[in-house]
């Protein structure tokens, strides 16, 4: 695909004060302590910062980080649901968890150079460090979220943003699915172009939906159904095989008449499930199902399992994985393919016992010659945890952007970006 809106290489930066979008929403340590536990994000985010550094420019880099409540009022409408009470000081001290202080940190480790730190988005700590920023320096925002107009993208702090640069830069591709203030809303106030991973992933993903090399085989797992119709539905459009597994199987499953036991299951789901299979049968699409299924007798790590055929899941049991009859056939389904599209696991891979199918086909994906894409969070976790990372030609940065970019949808943060 060509790829069609401006980057950073067309347009000059030296000696101007760049905004630049990054997604640093990293995984941290769930105690407190602000360690990293992944940095993957923010070594994709390196060689934009690099480039624009070495042109010359001063940059200003911001994120967000997780979900914080930007206001007392809106932490304590959190609390009072969950029915606890509010204090000032618990607020203060969720927030300060989700500072990008040891953001900044590790992004002066990997650039080797020093990373200012602002205590504020747009306050004047932000402003007065803004202001002096020389070029060839770069200067991190706190947490944009903290500021409450982010997410409902207020344009008076686009605005506030923008008044601090002369460029925008977007290379938070793991962002670009929201409308917010730093995603999108800047992009009316400043000159709006992407950084280099924005590019890869449109360039790579784009290119396997918009001209794929073909035979395209699209497997998809994951839980639900309902979070992937829209990607089910596209896909089948596109693609000559689709793989089904994952939780969503059984909603298929039960669409035929089989029995699901206590799997994942939903109901509301079954006509369309119906309507997927006639629609892939119409298009000439192979629809594949899972032909067996490995069931337990609880959800836990523990349990005990057994293999049973599809649709024959006996009362009590839920089916938590792909069964190796189905293995068997996935992975022949894989051989000669020219691109496959991975979006969710074939089960519970974060149990062990549970994560043969979704290894057993990590494993035929790193065998093939196919350019492989896996998209989705946790399946692009299920791929580095199973340690096939390396092997795959993309996995992408963006779970929820990844999935709305193939769904077809237009992605806001991209959308506001000048056209080539
Ligand atoms: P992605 O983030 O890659 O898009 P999803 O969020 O749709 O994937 O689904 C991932 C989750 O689906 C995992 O946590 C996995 O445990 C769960 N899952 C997969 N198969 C099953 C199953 N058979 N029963 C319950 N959960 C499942
Ligand atoms: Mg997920």
């Amino acid at each position: 695909m060509n790829y069609n809106k401006k980057t950073v290489k067309d347009i000059d930066v030296k000696g101007k004060k760049v905004l630049l979008r990054c997604d640093f929403n990293v995984p941290m340590a769930k105690d407190g302590s602000g360690v990293i536990t992944d940095d993957k994000r923010i070594r994709a985010a390196l060689p934009t910062i690099q480039y624009l550094l070495d042109q010359g420019a001063a940059v200003i880099a911001c994120s967000h980080m997780g979900k914080p409540a930007a206001t007392f009022e809106s932490y304590a409408k959190k609390q009072a649901e969950k029915g606890k009470e509010a204090k000032k000081e618990d607020w203060e001290k969720s927030l300060k968890q989700l500072s990008l202080a040891p953001v900044a940190e590790r992004l002066s480790e990997l650039l080797g150079k020093d990373v200012i730190m602002a205590a504020d988005v747009v306050g004047p700590d932000a402003q007065a460090k803004a202001a002096a920023l020389q070029p060839g320096q770069i200067l991190l925002l706190e947490n944009t979220r903290f500021e409450k107009g982010e997410t409902k993208n207020d344009p008076a702090l686009a605005k506030a943003m923008a008044s601090m640069a002369e460029v925008y830069v977007s290379d938070a591709f793991g962002a670009v699915h929201r409308a917010h203030a730093s995603t999108a809303g800047v992009a009316d106030y400043l000159p709006a172009v992407s950084g280099f991973l924005i590019q890869k992933e449109l360039e790579v993903i784009g290119g396997a939906l918009a001209n794929p090399k073909r035979p395209l085989v699209a497997i998809l797992g994951g839980s639900k159904v309902s979070s992937k119709i829209g990607v089910i539905n596209n896909l089948l459009e596109i693609a000559d095989t689709i793989i089904i597994g994952g939780g969503m199987a059984y909603t298929f499953s039960a669409a035929e008449g089989g029995k699901v036991g206590n799997s994942l299951l939903e109901a509301d789901w079954e006509d369309y499930a119906k309507e997927m299979v006639q629609k892939a049968a119409d298009k000439g699409v192979k629809l594949l199902l899972p032909v067996d299924t490995v069931c337990a007798d609880k959800f836990a790590p523990d349990a005990n399992s057994q293999v049973v055929k599809a649709g024959e899941i006996p009362d009590g049991w839920e089916g938590l994985d792909i069964g190796p009859e189905t293995v068997k056939l996935y992975c022949e389904a894989v051989q000669g393919a020219g691109t496959v599209i991975w979006n969710g696991p074939m089960g519970v891979f974060e149990f062990p016992a549970f994560a043969k199918g979704t290894e057993a086909i990590a494993e035929a994906l790193s065998k093939t010659d196919a350019i492989t894409i896996i998209g989705g969070g946790d399946s692009a976790a299920a791929v580095q945890q199973l340690g096939y990372a390396d092997k795959m030609t993309h996995i992408s940065t963006g779970g929820g952007a990844s999935l709305e970019f193939m769904e077809g949808k237009e992605l806001p943060g991209v959308a506001c970006l000048l056209d080539a």
